[in-house]
């Protein structure tokens, strides 16, 4: 029998594991599903929003083993409490637009005809969440759908193992029914024969660029609908009339909160050459301020990362580009607790250019390299030279030239003065290998239904 395991980043020691299904059981739950999935979609919209709404009511009654259990799974600090604040602001605004986005476009309603799109449930939709948000990224997807009618099947980062089995709990005891949402223990063998078996009928993966390619490659020739969000590299672009000081603090927070583990966390910051020394000079401040340590410890301010593989990934870039000129200005000695192993120190470094790796590729840690530039034509230039296209944050007090480089950024989302926030309201989407479709909104919705459309002639004279 094949053990998914959690190793815990705390002490490197394993903090659950679970058996992975065989082939024939996962067959089982999705048939399950697809039974369950039809009496589901046939209730009322209002009562299947009240339900996913129970059941994020029930998962927040669990904060006090919700907290803990994130910290030894993916070592983030409990003084951050959890993701419940970003867990419920989405839960809440899908189920206040749900009405809205799912109602049928009205073409004619006359005499002699009714013609009008309706949307349907895809049916079952497969959910492939990561670890680094485990509870948000999962639930981008799982409310909409459920709410949109459809049975959801959940498939967890073996990092995070224990949460798409406690948020299947809660939604169940809140009154959700056991086949329309389901969490499955997958391996990836198991995990691409379904696909290709076409179990599914919309797929939404979130991870890695790798892990993307994987879902496609099981997906095709099935026709099974893909949303794919990936890695990023997401950039900063600070203008020479920005505020200094809330450009430091939310691109150096967006830099390293969570250990620098966000999808569209800031990896890379462009200055302008006006306001660089200076913002170097504070950035340095700012990040030095950390408490690196244990994530159960209230004090710990950065914890571990998830995984010392991923450590081990962030150590190697930096070390590639200090090879090759860069230079790092947090001092290790300020960071005892660096281990060599999941707990790593933060890092800025200057003298940072693009055939550095530490400037193309993910870099998914508490490290940052910052860029003097001149112009807003170089700064466009730097930002668009990257195989992804999740997030761009500008710095300005001119809205009118923000939107102007804005329609020049290949990205997903354009950020005026802010940073590494997913609001609700707009898609959530990618361009270039960061992935495609998008989530959340109006648009969401759509992704996660299909039209119907009905053209009803009337009795003929
Ligand atoms: P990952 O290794 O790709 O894993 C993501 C999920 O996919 C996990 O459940 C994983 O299961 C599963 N998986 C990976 N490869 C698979 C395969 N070949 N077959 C079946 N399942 C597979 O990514 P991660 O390390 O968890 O997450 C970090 C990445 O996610 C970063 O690149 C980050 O940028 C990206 N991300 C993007 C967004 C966005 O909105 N664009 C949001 C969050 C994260 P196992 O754990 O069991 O391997």
């Amino acid at each position: 029998m094949t053990m998914i395991r959690c190793i815990s980043p705390v002490n490197g020691e394993v903090y659950a594991e679970r058996p992975a299904m065989t082939l024939e059981m996962a067959r089982q739950a999705v048939a399950h599903a697809r039974q369950a999935q039809k009496g589901w979609a046939r209730r009322p919209l209002e009562e299947r929003v009240k339900l996913v709404l129970a059941g994020v009511a029930r998962l927040n009654e669990m904060v006090d083993e919700v907290v803990p259990e994130l910290a030894w799974q993916m070592g983030r600090p409990v003084r951050y409490g959890g993701e419940f604040k970003g867990f419920n602001e989405r839960s809440n605004y899908v189920a206040s637009i749900a009405a809205d986005a799912l109602t049928s476009i009205v073409v004619e309603e006359s005499d002699r005809f009714e013609r009008r799109i309706e949307r349907e449930p895809h049916g079952v939709v497969f959910v492939i969440a990561p670890w680094n948000y485990p509870y948000m990224t999962a639930i981008n997807t799982i409310a909409p759908a459920l709410m949109a009618g459809n049975a959801v099947i959940l498939k967890h980062a073996s990092q995070t193992i224990l949460v798409g089995e406690r948020m299947v709990r809660a939604f169940i005891e809140a009154g959700v029914p056991a086949d329309v949402f389901q969490n499955l223990f997958l391996d990836h063998d198991t995990t691409a024969a379904l696909i290709a078996a076409k179990s599914f009928d919309f797929i939404n993966f979130t991870g890695s660029v790798e892990g993307g390619r994987s879902i496609e490659r099981a997906a095709a020739g099935t026709f099974t609908g893909l949303g794919l969000e990936l890695g990023g590299k997401d950039p900063g672009y600070v203008m020479e009339d920005a505020d200094l000081d809330a450009a430091v603090d939310t691109l150096m927070d967006g830099a390293t909160y969570n250990s620098g583990q966000c999808c569209c966390g800031i990896e890379r910051i462009y200055v302008h050459e006006s306001l660089y020394d200076a913002f170097v000079e504070k950035s340095v401040a700012w990040v030095s301020n950390y408490k690196l340590g244990d994530p159960l410890d209230p004090e710990t301010t950065l914890g571990p990362m998830a995984n010392k593989r991923f450590a081990a990934n962030v150590r190697h870039q930096i070390a590639d580009a200090v090879s090759k000129g860069a230079k790092a200005l947090i001092d290790p000695k300020l960071f005892p607790e660096d281990d060599g192993g999941a707990y790593l120190a933060p890092q800025i470094l200057v003298d940072v250019d693009h055939s550095m790796e530490f400037m193309r590729e993910e870099t998914f840690g508490p490290a940052v390299g910052i860029m003097r530039v001149k112009s807003d034509a170089q700064a466009i230039e730097l930002m668009n030279d990257s195989r992804y296209g999740l997030t761009a944050s500008l710095w300005t007090k001119d809205a009118e030239r923000a939107g102007r480089i804005g329609r020049e950024l290949e990205t997903g989302t354009v950020f005026m003065n802010r940073a590494d926030y997913l609001d609700p309201a707009l898609c959530w989407t990618g361009v270039k290998e960061t992935g495609r479709g998008g989530s959340l909104s109006v648009l969401g919705f759509h992704n996660l239904t299909r039209p119907k459309s009905y053209h009803l002639k009337k009795a003929t004279a």
